[in-house]
């Protein structure tokens, strides 16, 4: 009788502990933090990103505290993600190519067009300590600044406005990432870039597909290099 009991007890435990998910066992955080580490590893390192402090930011910042909550387990899978009002986080690669590819310095003053979920102005705060940056819709501009300021970002500046204007109090600066399509460089943006600035945009077609673009800003005048074939939301007006 005894030995029956203990018997159902022990099937018992092995039930409940077989049903306990795996992850209950270790921190969220730290689910969190490994999967980060293979995101790096196995899309960015893999695939030619090589700036140490490049792969750092991408290491540290807590991408699935930028996407919704309903994507929270997708957030460092391979591919974009849908965020509000109907626009995208880009796909980590892409935000990590065209960090690499400004090549941010210390110091330098970057301005981003197209703030959305506030995750590619976070990689680059971790770059240089002045980052602008514009968001068209409101409501993006609003949660971008909440999100950022929760995770003491706090040297970010939000702006909600028209990209196509840049930031003239805040200009010239030495480099500007416009995170949606465009089919020519925003005349006023090259304008307000420092000489030897980069600008780099997807430049093509708003509606189909785009070409991730460096301009050069040598001597008043742009200097052209194409990078890689790539689809953006695209630039809106107001
Ligand atoms: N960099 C973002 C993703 C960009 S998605 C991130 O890390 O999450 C592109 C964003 O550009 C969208 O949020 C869209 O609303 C914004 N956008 C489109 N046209 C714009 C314009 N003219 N000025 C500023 N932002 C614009």
């Amino acid at each position: 009788m005894k030995y029956l009991k203990i018997y159902k007890l022990a099937i018992f435990l092995l039930l409940v502990f077989s049903y306990l998910p795996a992850y209950s066992f270790v921190s969220q955080k730290d689910e969190y933090k490994r999967l980060r580490e293979e995101m790096v590893q196995k899309q960015l390192v893999k695939r030619g990103i090589t700036d140490p402090s490049v792969l750092e930011a991408m290491r540290i910042v807590p991408r699935h505290l930028f996407v919704l909550k309903a994507y929270r387990h997708l957030a460092y899978a391979d591919h974009p993600l849908p965020i509000e009002a109907r626009q995208t986080i880009s796909q980590p690669y892409i935000v990590a190519k065209m960090t690499q590819s400004i090549d941010i310095k210390k110091g330098e003053k970057v301005l981003e067009i197209g703030t959305g979920s506030g995750y590619q102005a976070a990689v680059l705060a971790h770059l240089t300590n002045k980052v602008y940056t514009i968001e068209i819709i409101e409501e993006l501009a609003k949660k971008a600044r909440e999100t950022l300021k929760k995770l003491g970002y706090n040297q970010i500046h939000v702006k909600w406005g028209d990209g196509h204007a840049g930031w003239k109090e805040e200009a010239p600066f030495e480099a500007i990432i416009i995170t949606c399509a465009s089919s020519q460089v925003p005349p006023r943006l090259f304008e307000q870039l420092r000489e030897g600035g980069r600008i780099i945009l997807p430049l093509g077609n708003p509606l189909t597909s785009q070409t991730l673009t460096i301009i050069t800003k040598v001597n008043g005048k742009p200097e052209t290099k194409r990078i890689l074939a790539v689809r953006f939301v695209p630039m809106t007006k107001r």
